[in-house]
């Protein structure tokens, strides 16, 4: 039986980022169920970082998070981990409005047919936000992972949280593998199981809804694209940007409630991204090289979930990242270090009122 000050349940980029921030202080470990962290919605992401995505209390939490993403200090990584290609916001209509701060300019039809021979008349305009990028996910997840067990951090793979009891001044964290760890406090970072395991750990649910999103490789007839723009649509109906040559990722925008699971693309999604792709351009359809989905987890309003719980003081809640969970997380790892450890916040977030994240907000009257 071992003894933490910190558990973290799930090793995803959650769990990691926020590992990473406090291992250096609290004992801390890492419980991942999959036999590698990183295996659930981390490792199935579109990849890109977008300010204007998820409105503007997200917005803070990307924009805080975008010089530590591009010069990283030194020893965190060697490298920066964003590929800037920025993001072409169609609209057949009206254009959309971004968060304020988020830079942006019009593009018209003629200089649009530039960016993308062959789209459909329908398009009159789009809004070209600059700043979007490219996320090495991989090389993000994989550098906080360093960073935590450096700072003397420890991951337990293949290590399920079936349960946990309240005792004493901590808890008794039973494993499926039978074993138990005790600790003083407990975070829950478990991506779409976020709610499950708090009801295992005898706290209540907070509504956490995981929803699937399905992502097509797509070879087209048409080549040039390594370097196309995201583009996506002013109504969320679809995005796509530039994998190689002739490839691009593509996704339908699905949101389809779903239990936590190992998701699954399901056909009638792909036929779905497809039908929506050929509505934006002209370029032939070769084949689906690849396809597969993930689980975004939402709160009831869609904003992230940081702070410990208000009915029991030593549960913390790190989820309901949705589709932003990787472009926020050096910023939203911080915010909630700050407030697990107690202590003040690191410059990069002091400007944000991490009370906007907590669980608090959904205090019945
Ligand atoms: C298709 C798709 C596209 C996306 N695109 C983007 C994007 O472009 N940019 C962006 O910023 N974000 C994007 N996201 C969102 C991003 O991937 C998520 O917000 C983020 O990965 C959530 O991280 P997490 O650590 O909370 O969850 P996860 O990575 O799912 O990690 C949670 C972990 O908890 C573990 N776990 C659960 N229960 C237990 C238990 N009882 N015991 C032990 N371990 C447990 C799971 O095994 C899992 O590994 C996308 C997501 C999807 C699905």
């Amino acid at each position: 039986m071992s003894d933490f000050d910190i558990v973290i349940v799930g090793g995803g980029i959650a769990g990691a980022s926020l590992g990473a921030e406090v291992a250096a202080r609290r004992r801390t470990l890492i419980l991942e169920g999959e036999d590698q962290c990183g295996y659930h919605s981390t490792g199935r992401s579109a990849a890109f970082y977008l300010e204007s995505y998820g409105g503007s209390k997200v917005a803070k939490l990307t924009t805080a998070s975008r010089p530590f993403l591009l010069d990283p200090p030194r020893e965190f990584s060697e490298q920066g981990f964003l590929h800037v290609r920025g993001d072409l916001h169609l609209a057949r209509g009206e254009l959309p409005v971004l968060p304020p701060g988020v830079e942006s300019r019009i593009v018209e039809r003629e200089e649009l047919e530039r960016w993308l021979p062959g789209l459909k008349p329908e398009w009159r305009h789009a809004l070209f936000e600059p700043g979007c990028a490219d996320i090495d996910v991989a090389a993000l997840h994989a550098a906080y992972l360093r960073q935590f067990r450096r700072a003397g951090g420890t991951v337990a793979t293949n290590a399920q949280l079936t349960r946990a009891i309240r005792l004493g001044d901590g808890w008794a964290i039973n494993l499926g593998s039978g074993d138990t760890v005790n600790a003083l406090i407990l975070v829950n970072a478990a991506g779409a199981w976020a709610d499950p395991v708090a009801e295992s750990c005898g706290v209540g649910r907070l509504g956490i809804e995981p929803k699937r999103r399905t992502l097509v490789q797509l070879r087209v007839g048409q080549s040039g694209l390594r370097d196309l723009p995201l583009i996506d649509d002013a109504d969320g109906t679809f995005y796509f940007k530039g994998e190689g040559d002739r490839t691009i990722w593509l996704s339908p925008h699905d949101e389809i409630p779903t239990d936590p699971c190992d998701a699954a693309p399901e056909e009638i999604d792909i036929a779905t991204a497809i039908d929506r792709f050929e509505g934006v351009v002209d370029w032939p359809v070769e084949r689906v090289e690849r396809s597969w989905a993930g689980l975004r987890s939402f709160a009831p309003d869609r904003l992230p979930v940081y702070g410990f719980d208000r009915d029991e003081p030593r549960f913390f809640w790190c989820a309901g990242q949705g589709g932003f969970g990787i472009q926020t997380a050096p910023a939203a790892a911080k915010l909630a270090a700050a407030v697990l450890l107690g202590e003040l916040p690191d410059p990069m977030v002091a400007h944000i009122d991490p009370a906007i994240f907590s669980p608090a907000r959904f205090a019945s009257d």
